[in-house]
């Protein structure tokens, strides 16, 4: 597979991390599992062990389903007669839903976010600084 150009921006490594896709080169999956990132890219080589997501992903995943749950159980209290252990049922089958579907692609941002930025095991090579896949400026050598 040929990479892609490498990012241009933090958001744009954000977008690819939270795709699933590798932030420097949107070719090999970033995740070896659900939640396991891959050692190293297939494709442009970049390691990937260097990131430190700890409990940040979950904790973005816990506020944006907060943010959408509440209006959402709010309506279903006072607009519908949807009896409490029903409500109970829907409301939580539909927030671990939401909490799990999050947890890859917040995962997945952080982790760009931290390479681009040079945090943790990236500060060597941080990605706002290397230059195309395949030359010296890179890490892949
Ligand atoms: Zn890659």
């Amino acid at each position: 597979m040929t990479p892609a150009a490498p990012p241009q921006s933090l958001f744009q490594a954000i977008m690819r991390g939270a795709r699933g896709q590798c932030p420097r080169c949107a070719g090999q999956s970033l995740f070896a599992r659900w939640l396991r990132p891959v050692e190293q890219c297939a494709t442009c080589g970049q390691d990937w062990r260097g990131h430190s997501a700890d409990d940040f992903p979950p904790y973005i995943a816990i506020i944006i389903t907060g943010h959408v749950m509440a209006p959402i159980i709010i309506a279903l209290g006072l607009y519908t007669s949807m009896d409490w252990p029903v409500m109970m049922a829907l409301c939580l089958a539909m927030t671990v839903t939401m909490v799990l579907g999050l947890l890859q692609p917040a995962k997945g941002g952080v982790i760009a976010m931290q390479w681009w930025l040079g945090m943790h095991g990236f500060a060597r090579a941080p990605g706002r600084l290397l230059g195309p896949i395949g030359t010296s400026k890179g890490n892949d050598t």
